[in-house]
């Protein structure tokens, strides 16, 4: 095991440390599944798989182990397959809700900023390398204040904004 503590995470690096240090290509179906159990793992981490990769991701592991010349490859897909079995809420929530439940996936990660928090300072918005942080100081007695936000699919989660508010009030989840 590793000590990262993302059930989908940890498959992955386990899998990935097999397809480094022992997949051989002495047989076929081990090594032509290693691409797409990767395939597979890599979009789950990324919010672009859907709960029909988990059912295709068991059920290549399935055939692999059955298939497997040697105990490391079907170890290898054995352990995934259990995972899955352990862990499936969440596999599930990578796939069907794009988050990763121990933030764990870097991809996965939103930021918001809280409102109730946000005092209008601009620091966030000032560091933002990727502009993804809109809005305006506040203005008392303004009725049509633009609050800051972050725009989602703008952000690289880089992490920067977190440094500079000193309100606490972006949000990572
Ligand atoms: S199952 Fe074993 S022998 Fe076959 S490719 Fe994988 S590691 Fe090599
Ligand atoms: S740094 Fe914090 S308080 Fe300042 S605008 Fe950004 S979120 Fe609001
Ligand atoms: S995490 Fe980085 S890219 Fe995303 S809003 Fe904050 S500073 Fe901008």
């Amino acid at each position: 095991m590793t000590g990262a503590t993302c059930a989908v995470t940890q498959a992955y690096e386990e899998y990935l440390a097999f397809t480094e240090e022992r997949l051989c290509g002495r047989c076929l179906p081990c090594l032509t599944a290693a691409p797409l159990i990767i395939d597979i793992f890599r979009r789950l981490r990324q919010g672009a798989a859907t709960s029909a990769d988990i059912d295709q991701l068991e059920k290549i592991c399935a055939e692999v182990f059955i298939t497997a010349l040697c105990k490391h490859g079907q170890k290898a897909v054995e352990k995934i397959s259990r995972a899955i079995g352990d862990y499936r809420t969440a596999f599930e929530t990578h796939a069907r809700d794009k988050r990763c439940p121990e933030r764990s996936c870097e991809k996965l990660l939103r930021y918001t900023i809280n409102p109730g928090r946000c005092t209008g300072c601009g620091k966030c918005r000032d560091i933002c390398p990727a502009g993804a942080i809109v809005g305006e100081s506040f203005i008392p007695f303004r009725t049509d204040n633009h609050p800051y936000v972050i725009i989602g699919n703008r952000c690289t989660r880089c992490g920067l904004c977190l440094t500079v508010c000193e309100e606490k009030a972006i949000e990572v989840a």
